[in-house]
C-alpha cells in the first residue's frame, strides 16, 4: 500500500476516507497535531514553548516524525494535515530519502465548492457523541425524527455552520494550500477526486493506494 498525503478543504470528508482506509487496509493516520501533544506529556521543554501559545519549530515536528515513520515500519500511513507549507514539503522529502522511504500519492479531495457549502449549511450534529447528519441527503438523515440515532437527544444546527462562515474557511484554505497544491501537482504526485458519492471516493481512493503494489 502507498503512503498517503490527505488534502481537503472543510467538510469534503477528509475523516470519513481516512477513517475508510484505516479500516480497510490497516492504515494508521498521523496527526502532527496529536504527536506533539502526546510528546509534551513527557517533554516539559515542548510542553513550555505550546502552553506559551509560541509556534513549534519544523525541526522538532520533523525528529518527531522522523521517529514515528521508524517506529510504523512499514505499516502504510497517512499524513493528515501535514506538510502545511512549501517548507514542511521540501523538508518531507528530505526525510523521506533520508529513512530511504517513497512518499506515495497525494490525494487532494476537490469537491466542487457550492457542493461543500450544502453540506455545511444541511449538517445538523449530536450535541452528546458528536454524531453528524443531513437534513439534504436521506442516507444522512437521522433515523427518527430529529434525534440522534445513538443518544436519542436533539440534533442541533451549529451557528458556524452558515454559508458565510464556510466561504471565509473554504478561501482560507485554497489560500494557505495552493501552493503545496502546485508543489505536489508539479511533481506529478497528486491526484484530484471530485466526486461526491462516498462510494466512488472509496473505489478511486483504494485503486490509487493499491497502484503498482
Ligand atoms: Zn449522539
Amino acid at each position: 500500500m502507498k503512503n498517503i498525503i490527505l488534502l481537503a478543504p472543510p467538510a469534503a470528508g477528509k475523516g470519513t476516507v481516512a477513517k475508510y482506509l484505516c479500516d480497510t487496509f490497516g492504515y494508521v493516520s498521523i496527526s502532527t497535531g496529536d504527536m506533539l501533544r502526546e510528546e509534551a506529556k513527557s517533554n516539559e521543554e515542548l510542553k513550555a514553548i505550546m502552553e506559551s501559545g509560541k509556534l513549534v519549530g519544523d525541526d522538532i515536528v520533523f525528529d518527531l516524525l522522523k521517529a514515528k515513520l521508524n517506529k510504523l515500519g512499514n505499516t502504510p500511513y497517512i499524513l493528515d494535515g501535514f506538510p502545511r507549507t512549501v517548507n514542511q514539503a521540501v523538508m518531507y522529502d528530505e526525510l523521506l530519502q533520508n529513512i530511504e522511504r517513497e512518499l506515495g500519492v497525494v490525494i487532494y479531495l476537490d469537491v466542487d465548492k457550492e457542493e461543500l457549502k450544502e453540506r455545511v449549511v444541511s449538517r445538523i450534529v449530536c450535541p452528546e457523541c458528536k454524531a453528524s447528519y443531513s437534513t439534504r441527503e436521506d442516507d444522512f438523515a437521522p433515523k427518527n425524527g430529529n434525534l440522534c440515532d445513538k443518544c436519542n437527544i436533539e440534533l442541533v444546527h451549529r451557528d458556524d455552520d452558515s454559508e458565510e462562515v464556510f466561504y471565509q474557511r473554504y478561501e482560507e484554505y485554497l489560500a494557505k494550500t495552493m501552493s503545496l497544491i502546485d508543489y505536489y501537482e508539479g511533481k506529478g504526485l497528486l491526484v484530484r477526486i471530485g466526486d461526491t458519492d462516498p462510494v466512488v471516493v472509496f473505489d478511486k481512493v483504494s485503486s490509487l493506494v493499491k497502484e503498482n503494489d
